[in-house]
């Protein structure tokens, strides 16, 4: 089976690996705050927190903007579970706003006219979190005037999009958003295992993040209630949960940290190549938007309308390819469903979902197994 998405482990992510297993540290140590350090520089910012997954870092981003019971938290319905969740993690609630359809990004006109409609009901969201689908930036010009109108913070799922850039700056760089959340699972573009980060430009915001990361607990007297009673001395001053990466998956991280603009590069040419081969089949290919390099962590194609998605996908899988479908609209699980939420609340989410089909990209991928998934797709959609 050609998988969707996978890995790529070379010989130095091994070595590095087995350096810092045999070395002092296992769990958060040097290897850490150098990758959290290397990762910022990359993106031209000033802080990065790492964490052992996305997830992790959605929940603590959501806590240091102070997001709590009471407010509201909106995202696009075309993502993963996660960047919803973490809302409800931290008892507040969720709401969506519908995508474009060309980009499959949360749309900012849609989310204007939300705005203005909650602005007059009196209830504002106090987070947004655009996600870059597939890796590609949302209108982050357009968020954030909004942001700066409305009053909310922005936290951006780029889960997808690590070394993609917007408006020629890296994502991640900070200029339109609070926070900024990078995932490091293994089909995302570069990999610690399970891990995550936060980036930020705010010094509060990161040392926030920093202490819920691990148990809430501080060593810094200006934050104690009292002076410490000893060298050995910390105080737990709030809250917090243990979502400490370790040093052998951030080991891991820098040492692919070095591959990660060949990585995109290669993702580029691919789907390139996909562009040119799928261009006769009753396919769309993904639009690129003019503001934005893609990191392409998914290539996403539409069927034509008269397609049964359900039969061409398992063709494609029958012909061992392992084609998947992002996402099932967060709204339309059962989970959000008891929340209320019904078939037809954002329509061109759930348009966008009866056509889409997620196609083999990975670095690894090779022109013939590329080759493979062409031919495998224009047998299934033939009459
Ligand atoms: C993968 C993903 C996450 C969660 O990442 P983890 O590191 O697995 O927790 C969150 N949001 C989006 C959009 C994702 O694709």
């Amino acid at each position: 089976m050609i998988p969707y998405g996978r890995q790529d482990i070379t010989a130095e992510d091994v070595a590095a690996v087995v350096a810092a297993l045999t070395s002092d540290f296992l769990t958060q140590g040097p290897q850490v705050p150098r990758f959290e350090r290397a990762v910022a520089d990359y993106c031209g910012t000033g802080y990065a927190v790492a964490v052992n997954s996305a997830t992790s870092a959605l929940h603590i981003a959501c806590l240091a903007l102070g997001l709590g019971p009471g407010d509201r938290l909106w995202t696009s319905p075309v993502t993963f579970v996660a960047s919803a969740n973490c809302a409800l993690y931290c008892g507040a609630t969720v709401d969506f706003v519908d995508i474009d359809p060309a980009t499959f990004n949360l749309c900012p006109r849609a989310l204007a006219a939300k705005l203005a409609a909650a602005a007059q009901d009196g209830c504002l969201p106090k987070v947004v979190v655009p996600v870059h689908f597939a890796g590609q930036s949302c209108d982050m010009a357009a968020i954030r005037a909004l942001a700066d109108q409305y009053g909310f913070k922005v936290i951006e799922d780029a889960s997808h999009a690590i070394g993609g850039r917007y408006r020629g700056l890296p994502v991640g760089a900070g200029d339109y958003s609070d926070i900024t959340v990078f995932s490091f699972h293994p089909v995302k573009i570069v990999t610690t295992a399970e891990g995550g980060m936060a980036l930020t430009r705010d010094p509060a915001l990161a040392a926030r993040m920093e202490r819920l990361r691990s148990h809430g607990i501080t060593r810094d007297p200006a934050l104690m209630s009292h002076a410490p009673d000893g060298p050995w001395y910390y105080q737990q001053v709030e809250l917090g949960f243990n979502y400490r990466l370790t040093d052998l998956q951030a080991a891991l991280g820098l040492s692919q940290l070095a591959r990660l603009d060949g990585y995109v590069a290669r993702r580029h040419a691919l789907a390139e190549r996909y562009d040119r081969l799928l261009a006769g089949l009753p396919v769309t290919a993904p639009c690129r938007h003019g503001d934005a390099y893609s990191a392409f962590h998914l290539y996403v194609v539409r069927l034509a309308p008269d397609l049964d998605r359900r039969r061409v996908f398992e063709a494609m899988r029958a012909a061992g390819i392992g084609v998947n479908v992002h996402y099932i609209p967060v709204h339309t699980q059962p989970w959000y469903r008891a929340q209320g939420f019904r078939d037809g609340d954002f329509p061109l989410a759930e348009a966008y979902y009866r056509s889409a089909l997620t196609l083999p990209l990975y670095p690894t991928l090779t022109e013939d197994e590329q080759d493979r998934v062409v031919a495998a797709l224009a047998a299934a959609v033939r009459p």
